[in-house]
């Protein structure tokens, strides 16, 4: 089978890899569609796996082959599902904090979602792989773990109907927050970016106001506006300046939620009085358990979150590299890509 395979940031090669064998647990998927996360461009735009690696893990596909004590799949069945699985008895596990499992990340598919063929190990099939509804495609199938993430991430904090919402950031995430927030009945939903071309598109995602932080300032905007500030914050660009800015626009009593890496310049200064006087706190979130995949394509299948508009670019799976350079373009507008394989 053909996987595309990283070597370094300019060179990811369509090449031969071993299609896996799959044992009495285990399954074989044919990938029919694999979304390109923002995590996968920077791993290879920072080459920060090593080379052989196979990335992707935004999956969706056909059951090819199922091992003998599978009984809740067969060949034919449309899936979709995440890449780690916790253990669900460690004691982060028994808190809730199941994305912090130590077996979390010790658990993968094989040999990773943009490869022709996927094998998902005993502990996916049985936790972490759900069948798609009929009439939804895979490309949209494929949006379940993003969105997933996201459903994950609002968990942390109790979003109210009637809050205001600022998110940080118009990409792929930021927008699906957006969309998630819409549906939760919040007042407003504020969404900064520095790209025109994303705010552009976030009215479609149910932003009610885009600011471009290049051009306006937004402690600037608020006081024009009269705005009493945001009851909850998302922070979904990768720029860990925005974190002082957050709790400066946070309400009292708001929650800021860092839902990005900021792995550039990760130390910043906060006025620590805000969270003893105004009661302000912020949170952080990772990746995703494997409760928060049924509600995620409960949202994809009820049109909550707007695939169409949100899916750009769809590019077969040879063209990994090529989909790379377009995220690195500027003037592409460029919001999800999907590598099919049919
Ligand atoms: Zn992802
Ligand atoms: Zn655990």
């Amino acid at each position: 089978m053909k996987a595309s395979v990283f070597y370094g940031k300019n060179d990811i090669r369509f090449e031969e890899v071993d299609k896996p064998d799959i044992s009495d647990k285990e399954i074989l998927i044919q990938m029919k569609a694999c979304g390109l996360c923002g995590t996968d461009i920077h791993k290879i735009t920072e080459e920060l796996v090593p080379a052989g690696s196979v990335l992707g893990h935004e999956y969706a596909g056909e059951v090819v082959a199922v091992g003998k004590e599978v009984s809740e799949f067969r060949p034919g069945d449309r899936v979709t599902g995440g890449i780690h699985v916790p253990c669900f008895t460690c004691e982060q596990c028994s808190r809730g904090h199941y994305t912090l499992c130590p077996e979390f990340k010790k658990t993968n598919i094989h040999p990773g979602g943009f490869a022709e063929y996927i094998k998902l190990p005993e502990e996916h099939v049985k936790h972490l792989l759900y069948k798609i509804p009929d009439g939804m495609s895979y490309s949209k199938a494929s949006l379940a773990e993003p969105v997933a993430c996201c459903i994950h991430g609002q968990k942390a904090v109790g979003i109210h109907a009637g809050d205001r919402v600022l998110v940080m950031g118009a990409g792929p995430i930021g927008l699906i927050h957006s969309q998630l927030l819409k549906n939760k009945l919040v007042k407003e939903v504020v969404i900064t970016d520095v790209s025109d071309h994303r705010l552009n598109h976030a009215h479609e995602f149910g932003a009610d106001v885009t600011i471009n932080a290049a051009e306006k300032n937004l402690e600037t905007y608020l006081e024009e506006q009269n705005h009493p500030g945001f009851n909850v914050i998302i922070i979904a660009a990768g720029v860990s300046a925005l974190l002082p800015q957050a709790m400066n626009v946070l309400k009292r009593g708001g929650t800021v939620i860092c839902f990005s890496p900021f792995t550039m310049k990760p130390s910043v200064e906060i006025d620590a009085s805000m969270f003893f006087h105004d009661e302000k706190s912020i949170v952080g979130t990772y990746s995703v358990s494997p409760y928060e995949f049924e509600e995620a394509i409960l949202a994809i299948q009820k049109g909550v979150i707007n695939t169409e508009a949100l899916i750009t670019h769809v590019m077969p799976l040879s063209n990994l590299g090529k989909a790379i350079e377009l995220t690195q373009e500027k003037t592409e507008n460029v919001l999800k890509i999907v590598l099919k394989n049919e």
